[in-house]
């Protein structure tokens, strides 16, 4: 049986929740790559990365320990300790210059040291530098390694990984999602799917989130992604989610109409943030919800936020501010 496919905009949408976030160009992460890209490890967190990954288990397209020159060159020992996790410069490890001290101190060029330009072994070089310009100074800019137009930026930010299987999981699961909006069927309509093509297609996704433990409605309510009716709301304010939301912009603040232009009302939201040691793109931790609710929640995580709206109402009232 051929399964109807669904409008070009939302497919997309649901498509790039399996990519990482904008990336630009003075960092040294990929722009927009699949979550199971090589990562970036910062060498602090190597053995907590892989115990987290669980055991046996390794990153689909290798990793890169970043290691910082003071790292390096001052700690004494820090090599011996390197070797004992297997890690070596030009291997699988990377010094990493982001500042201008760190580029004058222990400059790499006068240590005879390349710049790296391939995210497997070997990486071609044993250091990689995004360091800013200064505009007092009149410093310009320096970009060694991994800067050529067609391999910009090293790996992705270790936390935004998933590997294939969970990116699957989470693409279904959000279909899902969006498929328990109140309007979904109104909405596809207005999009331009036939009725029996919007019956076949949530049918099928709705079989096989059932059979891929996907569609757990009380686990997907405790965490705030549909509500008791079964509807999809926003995990923040709770309100429902409207399946327009996935096909309308943002109304553009004046004078910034180009920027984001591709921001649609309603976005892929972590109800547990993504943060250093956790890997929280998985399923039963993503959502749909407001561009607004998101940004506002950005990396603080839900629950401190509501506590701190709590904190905002609360002083406005004591200073007689009211709300009617
Ligand atoms: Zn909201």
């Amino acid at each position: 049986m051929k399964i109807p496919s669904l409008p070009k905009l939302l497919k997309n949408k649901i498509y790039k929740t399996g990519q990482t976030r904008g990336a630009d160009d003075d960092v040294i992460f990929q722009n927009r790559v699949n979550r199971n890209s090589t990562v970036l490890i910062p060498y602090p967190f190597f053995e907590t990365c892989f115990q987290m990954l669980g055991k046996g288990m390794t990153f689909q397209n290798g990793f890169i320990v970043l290691i910082t020159p003071e790292e390096y060159f001052e700690i004494s020992g820090f090599q011996n300790d390197m070797a004992k996790k297997d890690l070596y410069l030009g291997k699988n490890a990377l010094l990493f210059y982001y500042s201008r001290s760190q580029w004058t101190k222990y400059n790499p060029i006068e240590r005879n040291l390349s710049p790296a330009n391939n995210r497997n072994n070997p990486l071609g070089g044993e250091y990689v530098a995004r360091v800013p310009a200064t505009t007092a100074e009149g410093e310009s800019k320096i970009h060694h390694g991994f800067s050529d137009s067609s391999l910009k930026g090293a790996g992705i930010r270790v936390y935004e990984y998933a590997n294939s299987e969970t990116i699957k999981a989470t693409q279904l699961q959000l279909e899902y999602i969006f498929w328990q909006c109140f309007d979904a069927k109104t909405v596809m309509l207005q999009e331009g799917m036939q009725e029996l093509d919007i019956a076949t297609r949530k049918q099928y996704i709705e079989d096989e989130c059932l059979q891929s433990f996907l569609s757990d409605k009380v686990k997907l309510q405790t965490s705030r992604i549909l509500n008791t009716q079964g509807n999809a709301i926003c995990p923040l304010c709770l309100e429902e989610i409207s399946a327009r939301g996935f096909f309308q912009k943002v109304a553009q603040a004046e004078g910034r109409e180009v920027e984001d232009l591709t921001v649609t009302q309603l976005n892929l939201f972590h109800i547990k943030e993504l943060r250093m040691g956790e890997y929280n793109h998985k399923p039963y931790n993503l959502a749909w919800g407001h561009h607004h609710c998101n940004i506002v929640v950005k990396d603080t995580g839900i629950e401190e936020t509501l506590l701190w709206m709590y904190e905002v109402i609360e002083r406005n009232k004591e200073q007689g501010f009211d709300f009617h």
